[in-house]
């Protein structure tokens, strides 16, 4: 993509990714700016991280205030940055989850929530899903589905196993009392935005307690964006851990796992942590950014923000769209071809989408979004569709 030319260094990446082609200068609000000035329209946010948007100003400002207060501090140390965010974070858990260790990064919450599900139940077995996707650690991995990422790292850690997304049958016919724990996205969203019917996860419940399983939900591409601030609360159940990441500091890197006082019982004394977890720069971060989300207007204005786009994406009647899905600003566009040529021609027309499978396009836009921006996002879609090779 692009014309860039690359700045020659002796030291460059291990080719791990795909080149977008641009270089990224600048962030503000729903755009982004490349080193050359040319202005996106953000509707990827870093693959759901920027739910407020780019140098929030509430965010940029406690960034500022901590950087010049503290920025490190092992967590045998308190910190009232620390306590700032467990208390606004508190706001949004129900009682039962009472217990959090910090991380930095998704894959590492949900790591430790895998070594938690051991100490917890002395058993080994993980369930996950068709299509999941929980990070990239070897823990995570293991409950990871797409053989893209496990194949050349083969073997995963034992225990694991997957079975079809929103089948319960499927899951009661694996489920037995040497399962330690369910790990389960409430909405998928690598795996290309997979909405599961009503019930699946209030089945999935059922299933885990009658068998003494431990529930994982692994919110940390739904956390706070699809019309509410936890995706499970819709269908009123309450996991027995919670794994948030990605949008929870707008930008720093931070993952939590949050549990329940009987698993945190059972979690030896320094069996776990991180040297950088839970920092202080972070935690401010994070703080500000939940106290922006606290705002329950944020959620229902993310559900029907969701709803227009979908109607519009409807309403186009291009025959080259299979389907619109997704719920709140989670949302996603399955296509009957390939999608990567499609973002392409969007990136081109200054919109940034991302992929979520071979043929499917995903937007995450922030909460902050206007509708006059959703809606260039639906028209720049309909353009590059009209614009590139039909299908028969
Ligand atoms: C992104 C993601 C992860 C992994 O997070 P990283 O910070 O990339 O390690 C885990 N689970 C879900 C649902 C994700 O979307």
């Amino acid at each position: 993509m692009g014309d860039r030319v690359k700045l020659e260094t002796r030291l460059q990446s291990i080719p791990l990714h795909a080149d977008r082609g641009i270089s990224l200068a600048r962030g503000e609000g729903r755009y982004l700016w490349d080193d050359r000035g040319r202005r996106y329209l953000d509707l990827m946010t870093n693959y759901g991280v920027n739910l407020l948007g780019h140098a929030h100003p509430q965010v940029t400002a406690a960034i500022d205030r901590q950087a010049a207060l503290l920025t490190n501090a092992h967590q045998s140390f308190d910190t009232p940055a620390r306590q700032a965010f467990l208390e606004v974070l508190a706001g949004f858990l129900p009682p039962s989850l009472s217990r959090i260790s910090f991380a930095n990064s998704g894959a590492e919450a949900v790591e430790a929530a895998m070594k938690y599900t051991r100490v917890a139940t002395g058993r080994t077995g993980i369930i996950a899903t068709h299509r999941a996707y929980h990070g990239r650690t070897f823990g995570a991995l293991s409950a990871t589905s797409d053989a893209k990422y496990r194949d050349p790292f083969m073997p995963m850690l034992g225990g694991a196993q997957h079975v079809p997304f929103d089948n319960l049958p499927a899951m009661a016919e694996v489920m037995n009392d040497s399962i330690a724990a369910v790990i389960i996205e409430p909405i998928q969203g690598e795996g290309g935005i997979r909405v599961p019917a009503d019930g699946y996860l209030k089945g999935l419940r059922e299933l885990c307690t009658a068998h003494g399983a431990l529930l994982i939900c692994d919110e940390i591409q739904t956390g706070f964006r699809t019309g509410a601030p936890l995706a499970f609360t819709r269908e009123g159940i309450v996991p027995d851990i919670l794994c948030l990441s990605k949008s929870i500091a707008n930008g720093l890197p931070i993952g939590v796992t949050i549990v329940t006082e009987a698993i945190s019982e059972r979690v030896p004394k320094g069996s776990h942590g991180g040297t950088f977890s839970g920092n202080p720069l972070v935690c401010a971060a994070g703080a500000a950014t939940l106290e922006v989300l606290a705002d329950e207007r944020l959620h229902s204005r993310a559900a029907e923000k969701g709803q227009r786009f979908k109607e519009r994406v409807g309403k186009l009647g291009l025959s080259q769209i299979r389907e619109v899905r997704g719920r709140g600003l989670l949302l996603a566009v399955e296509l009957k071809k390939p999608a990567t040529p499609v973002i392409k021609t969007m990136q081109e027309r200054g919109v940034l989408v991302l992929p979520a499978g071979g043929t499917v396009i995903r937007f995450l836009p922030s909460i902050l979004i206007e509708d006059a921006q959703l809606d260039e996002g639906v028209d720049v879609l309909a353009a590059a569709l009209r614009q590139g090779p039909n299908p028969p």
